[in-house]
């Protein structure tokens, strides 16, 4: 699902980022008066009306040196991708270009709405200028004044009638995601790929501490937050405080994030550093995906004897899913994303109360808990507490039957029963009537 995406397309200075900085409500963009500024593509969320969508602001069309066809097809196409609406805007005070016949026509032949905004408009007295982009055969013109905020509503109102009911009443989350591992396991490498991808649009966002920066990017139609990618990019050397440092780092990384990604390194197996490293997630009660890098060093031996080394070595994450992939071959990377998306909906996962009542109960009778004195265990009921990760409460009288053995039994179960495929679960015991 995700929220719907609109796209701002037009050449350099006809108001773009203004129209963006508008809409969104603040200052976003930088504003430039030069044409052929490039600018990285900026994305902001707008809330309008109650109803959220996703705006990108594309940059600036067309270059100095003239070689516009190329900067056209690049920048429009992919937003043309991304986008379910397309914001074309053109300047109403120099009428109609070259330049914008060219991408008039590109667009004509796409099968996105597209809205033609005339910007510039400041005036009543400019009004009737608009009426000229009729003839892009684009429908009828908009006309906006985003300097002065003139019609700027309206164009909103405009938009939710065109995405409609797709715009979503609540603010669809982004999920943060941790990639951790030793040095040199390709984490950097894999976070190139990842922003390198062709449906990412990517933003700096300013993380918690002055030189930790979080990079945003959309992959279909969900947001993820890459927490502090900074700590991955910087290169440091192995020697013992720097790396201690970088493991603090990443400590304070999974913290913040939802999902963590733990990278190793294929030729070298799973060290202590590693082993600790997955403890410490679990213990941040964090979902987990493990990723093996560097899968091309691996001859097919090698290969074939991997699951079984790390269901050996990481039993204590069993519920953490692998994925083989090589940053160097791309292979296999273009399911991480994906994989990061499934296990946050498994740490998301709520049952609903009734479905908790039946499982728990069914479980409790057919292996009941070791019977500890001449009284059986008994569960009255139990409950769904929470998420990320799911807790689960049994009510229940002499809790002392419930040994973790036990619980760790009624895990395996509800496992079985449903996906909770990377992500830790809770199950507490409370004595009926103590809570
Ligand atoms: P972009 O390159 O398409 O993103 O254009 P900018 O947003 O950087 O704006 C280019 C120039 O046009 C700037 O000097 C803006 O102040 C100016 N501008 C933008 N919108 C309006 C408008 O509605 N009216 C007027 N008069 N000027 C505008
Ligand atoms: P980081 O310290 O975890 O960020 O690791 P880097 O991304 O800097 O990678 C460390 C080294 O491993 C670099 O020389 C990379 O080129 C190399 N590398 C990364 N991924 C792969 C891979 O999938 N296969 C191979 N053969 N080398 C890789």
């Amino acid at each position: 699902m995700g929220r719907p995406v609109v796209a701002i397309v037009g050449r350099a200075n006809v108001g773009k980022s203004t129209l963006f900085n508008r809409l969104v409500g603040r200052q976003v963009a930088i504003v430039e008066d030069r044409p052929g500024i490039t600018r990285d593509r900026l994305q902001e969320e707008v809330e309008w009306r109650g109803k959220y969508f996703l705006l990108v602001d594309t940059g600036g069309l067309g270059y100095p040196d003239g070689r516009l066809e190329e900067q056209v097809e690049r920048q429009v196409q992919q937003a043309v991708r991304d986008a379910d609406l397309l914001l074309f805007v053109v300047d109403g005070r120099q009428g109609i270009t070259a330049e914008d016949e060219e991408v008039a026509d590109w667009l004509r032949r796409q099968d996105r709405p597209v809205i033609l905004v005339v910007n510039k408009v400041d005036g009543p007295e400019a009004e009737g200028r608009a009426w000229d982009f009729f003839r892009l055969g684009l429908g009828e013109p908009f006309p906006v004044s985003a300097l002065h905020g003139r019609g700027t509503g309206d164009l909103l109102d405009r938009v939710l009638q065109e995405i409609g009911g797709g715009a979503e009443e609540e603010k669809a989350e982004a999920i943060r995601v941790a990639i951790v591992g030793r040095p040199n396991v390709g984490k950097s490498s894999l976070v190139n790929r990842l922003l390198g991808a062709e449906r990412v649009v990517v933003s700096e966002v300013p993380g918690t501490t002055r030189d930790a920066v979080d990079v945003e990017l959309v992959h279909e139609g969900q947001r993820f937050v890459l927490v502090d990618t900074a700590g991955i990019r910087r290169r440091s050397r192995i020697d013992t405080p720097t790396e201690y440092y970088g493991v603090r780092r990443a400590l304070r990384a999974v913290e913040r994030a939802q999902v963590v990604v733990l990278v190793l390194e294929a030729p070298v197996g799973v060290t202590s550093q590693d082993k600790r490293l997955a403890a410490r997630v679990a213990e941040a009660r964090k979902a987990l995906l493990v990723v093996v890098n560097k899968w091309d060093l691996l001859d097919a031996g090698a290969r074939r004897a991997y699951p079984a080394l790390l269901e050996r070595e990481l039993a204590f994450v069993a519920w953490a899913p692998q994925l083989y992939v090589s940053a160097l071959t791309r292979r296999r990377v273009a399911e991480i994303l994906p994989r990061v998306r499934a296990v946050f909906a498994a740490s998301a996962r709520r049952l609903p109360t009734a479905e908790v009542n039946r499982f728990f109960t069914e479980a409790v009778a057919l292996t009941p808990p070791p019977q500890k004195s001449r009284k059986p265990a008994k569960l009255f009921y139990a409950a769904q507490a929470g998420v990320h990760p799911p807790t689960f409460v049994l009510f229940v009288a002499r809790s002392e039957c419930f040994t973790s053995a036990y619980l760790r039994h009624l895990e395996g179960r509800l496992r079985e029963a449903y996906d909770f495929e990377g992500t830790p679960l809770r199950i507490l015991v409370r004595e009926k009537g103590s809570v």
